[in-house]
Order: C-alpha cells, then sequence, then structure tokens
C-alpha cells in the first residue's frame, strides 16, 4: 500500500510540536512537507536555505527520530529546498522538489564540513567575539595555531555548555588548515572516539583503529568528560596520547569541568591533561553579552534597536547560545510577521523561551491557578460560561500549554471537551491578551512564580 505522506508530516509534525518551544516550532517547521522517499530516504521540502540549515544542524536528530517511529522503513533525511515560485528560490538558488540541493548557497558555508579533518569551516577565529570572560582562551588558542605542539601542550579548555568551547577548538582546526592547507589536524568528539573504539574491537580492527591517530600532528577531543568512568577506553586513550606527545603533537581537550573533577578520571591521565595549560571559559557577562549579540546581527545583516539588544543582554545571562537561541527566535518572528519586533514583544519572546527549566505537572498548575482565582478546581471543569471561571480555565490551558507543552487534544480533553479547537482558542486568546493587557500579564506571572519558586 501505498504511504500517504501528506498524513504521515502531519503526524510527525505533531509530534515534533511536542518537543519544541512554540516560538521554534512556527519559524522552523512552517511550510515543510514530504516530498518524496526512496531507498529509506525521506526527502523533506523547506522553504529556504536558512530553515535547511538550521533543521539539519538543531533538528535532524528529533525529526529522524520521530519519522522512524511513525515509519520505521525511514533510516534518513534530507532536506531540500522546495522551487516556490518568486523569492527564495531566486535569492538563493533552490532546487527542485524530490532532487537533493546540492548548490553552492552563500552564507552557509558550515553545510560544508572538511571530511578528513571533521571540521566545520563556519567556526573561525575572526567570527570568535573576544570578551573578557574568553580572551586569555582565544590568546592560547592563537598561539597554539602558531606554534603548534610547543605553546601550550596538552592545550585544555574547560567551561559550562554554549560558553564557545567546541567553536574555539574547531577555530583552532581550521586556522591551522587554513596556514597549511595539508595539515594533519583531526577534530572528534570524546563520544565518537568511545564509538570508535568499541566498535574496532567488535570488528577486531584495533590495530586500524590506533593506526589510524600515528597520523595526525594536531589531535583536537572535545567534551572529554564523556571519558569519565570508562576506564578502557581512557586506557586506550592514554596510550594515543602518549605516542602523539612524544612526537610533538599538539593535543587539545575541552571538558566541561576541570580534569580534578572529572569522576573517575585516571590518575594519569588526569595529570597528563593538567600538564600543559588549562583554561576556564567562565560566563560572559554583560559587556561582552552585548557585543556578541551586536556582532552576531551584524554578521547575518539584522537590524536592532540598541535597546532591545541590550535588554536580551540583560536577560539573557547563561550562555552565548541562549543569546543566539533568543536572537533568532526574534529574526524569526519578526520575519513572519514581516516587521521588527517592539520591545514589548521582545520581552514577551524571552520570557517564554528562558522558561524555568524545571518542570511543573498539569496538576499542579490547575490547583495553583484554581487558588489564585480563588474558584475550587472543580469549577474549572465546569461547563459554564460564568467570567470568574472563564478566565481562569483559559489562563490554566495556556499555562499547560505554554509551561508543559502539553497537546491541544489532551487539555481539551483533561478539561471535558471533544475537541481541541477550545484548548487552542483558550492559549491563542490569552497569549494574545497579555501583550495589551498589562493586569492579565501580571497574574501570569505572579501564578508562575507560586509554580516554580514556592519549593526551590
Ligand atoms: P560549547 O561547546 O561550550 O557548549 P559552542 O562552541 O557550541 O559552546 O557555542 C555555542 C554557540 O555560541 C555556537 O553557535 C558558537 O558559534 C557561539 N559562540 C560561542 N562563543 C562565541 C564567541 N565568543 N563568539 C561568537 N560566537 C560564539
Ligand atoms: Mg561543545
Amino acid at each position: 500500500m501505498a504511504t500517504d505522506y501528506k498524513k504521515l508530516w502531519g503526524g510527525a509534525l505533531a509530534e515534533i510540536e511536542l518537543g519544541v518551544s512554540r516560538a521554534n516550532f512556527a519559524t522552523w517547521f512552517k511550510d515543510t512537507d514530504i516530498a518524496s522517499e526512496k531507498n529509506g530516504t525521506i526527502f523533506l521540502s523547506v522553504p529556504n536555505t536558512f530553515v535547511k540549515e538550521w533543521l539539519s544542524s538543531k533538528y535532524h536528530k528529533l525529526i529522524l527520530k520521530v519519522m522512524h517511529t511513525m515509519h520505521p522503513p525511514v533510516r534518513n533525511i534530507e532536506y531540500i529546498i522546495s522551487a516556490q515560485p518568486g523569492k527564495e528560490k531566486n535569492l538563493w538558488g533552490g532546487g527542485h522538489p524530490g532532487a537533493p540541493d546540492k548548490i553552492d548557497q552563500p552564507g552557509f558555508n558550515n553545510l560544508y564540513i572538511d571530511k578528513d579533518a571533521n571540521l566545520n569551516p563556519k567556526y573561525t577565529l575572526d567570527s570568535f567575539v573576544i570578551g573578557s570572560f574568553n580572551e586569555v582562551a582565544y590568546a592560547a588558542a592563537t598561539a597554539v595555531t602558531k606554534n603548534i605542539g610547543v605553546a601550550y601542550n596538552p592545550l585544555f579548555i574547560y567551561g559550562g555548555v554554549g560558553l564557545g568551547k567546541t567553536h574555539l577548538l574547531q577555530a583552532i582546526g581550521n586556522k591551522i588548515k587554513e596556514n597549511e592547507p595539508g595539515a594533519k589536524v583531526y577534530y572528534m568528539t570524546s563520544e565518537k572516539f568511545a564509538n570508535d573504539f568499541v566498535s574496532s574491537m567488535q570488528n577486531h580492527s584495533i590495530h586500524c583503529f590506533k593506526e589510524k591517530y600515528r597520523n595526525y600532528k594536531t589531535l583536537i577531543i572535545d567534551d572529554i568528560q564523556f571519558f569519565s568512568k570508562k576506564l578502557k577506553i581512557q586506557e586506550e586513550f592514554f596510550h594515543i596520547f602518549n605516542s602523539l606527545y612524544e612526537r610533538n603533537c599538539q593535543i587539545i581537550f575541552s571538558s566541561d569541568k576541570p580534569p580534578k573533577h572529572i569522576e573517575g578520571l585516571e590518575e594519569r591521565l588526569r595529570s597528563r591533561c593538567e600538564g600543559g595549560m588549562m583554561i576556564d571559559i567562565p560566563k560572559p557577562e554583560y559587556e561582552s553579552r552585548l557585543a556578541i549579540l551586536e556582532s552576531k546581527t551584524k554578521e547575518r545583516g539584522y537590524l536592532v534597536d540598541r535597546e532591545v539588544l541590550e535588554y536580551i543582554a540583560s536577560a539573557v545571562q547563561e550562555n552565548i547560545r541562549e543569546l543566539e537561541g533568543s536572537l533568532n527566535s526574534i529574526m524569526g518572528q519578526s520575519r513572519l510577521k514581516g516587521r521588527s519586533l517592539s520591545l514589548l514583544e521582545v520581552k514577551e519572546l524571552i520570557k517564554k523561551n528562558t522558561r524555568p527549566a524545571k518542570k511543573v505537572s498539569s496538576g499542579k498548575i490547575i490547583k495553583t491557578t484554581a487558588e489564585f482565582y480563588g474558584i475550587k478546581e472543580k469549577d474549572l471543569f465546569e461547563k459554564t460560561r460564568r467570567r470568574e471561571v472563564v478566565k481562569p480555565r483559559q489562563v490554566a490551558m495556556y499555562l499547560l500549554r505554554a509551561d508543559t507543552n502539553t497537546s491541544y487534544p489532551f487539555i481539551g480533553q483533561k478539561f471535558g471537551r471533544r475537541d481541541h479547537t477550545t484548548a487552542i482558542h483558550a492559549y491563542k486568546k490569552i497569549d494574545n491578551s497579555i501583550k495589551k493587557d498589562e493586569k492579565l500579564s501580571r497574574e501570569i506571572e505572579e501564578i508562575r512564580s507560586l509554580l516554580y519558586e514556592k519549593d526551590v
């Protein structure tokens, strides 16, 4: 029987919607469809290069997992730019539906990974913004590119997620290649090292596995914390490390914590890691966050008011990935709306995107909302149009959707509705009203503070 692709993709979207924020869903999954399928590869048509690059780098795993679960023959997803008459096609020279798009597109060189070195050319030292929080790491990285294997060996960069470790490590590799195109550089994650090792054991090809590393002059291993407690792998790596080190090869590591805090890291490997140069990348301070935002908007040719950038820099403090994420959702929204966003809209968007990661249950949302509005929980489920019930009910539905990503049909059911339109209506109503109605906006924030802060 032929597969109904419309239905399949519709089902997949409903599933994906639950796993991503609404802003992201609206921005990246709009106008996507299945163009064709061949030998287990689904060709997903997307409206433009921007979406293609975003889906393939950020959502590929999720899309593949969902598609594979729904339709097990699916083993791979390829993204192609649909030939919509008009703008995007002319702008980027997109491909035809059904045919993989192989056209070189300006601005998105990160699709072309250097296979030998496993380096993504989008990460460069030039695009790495320097602030007081990362200037030491940057200086060490530059020194290494000028004096491979001599300056700081090994170089060990550590810091929390999204602070630029991968960017910097890859940029070192790219710079070395730029200076000397034939340079034997290799970048890998420690997970990849572990997987390669395990499969070479299974295939009895451990010899090839070891041999490979003899060829490198610079070895970059990202996220070394994954070696934690994997003793067999650490042992193998230790020998490779020694043989590289003895030949004055450069070794560069990153980790989310310093070696002494990596649990189950063998003593001798720890002391090797500590034997070179260790540099911490802490969280960026306000000025650096602002500089990063300025640089990223400039890079993308996107004009944003300074007060908006200042607001983002003050509200989004955790890391650079989140700063980029906020900027992306603002750009996405403004593209959808065809205009730039007001400061108030930006505030709303950021608030939504930086919601506490803490989980809240639907039961707690219902209980807290009822209490907040001084009504009984069971009143919320009553089929009534009484104003004192309608608003709390809509707020509860809104919070269920916004904060727990519960599906509309499920919310509808919970409130005894046969279909999901009531839930969608409630969500949209509140979502729109809070932009204009300050009182309501404050009420919702108060409910949220009860939901999230009470039992911290
Ligand atoms: P980590 O590996 O520490 O988790 P990444 O290197 O993946 O962090 O950085 C997250 C995102 O932020 C990437 O898109 C990266 O390009 C960007 N980024 C990080 N640091 C900088 C910086 N100093 N300048 C410009 N972009 C940065
Ligand atoms: Mg990383």
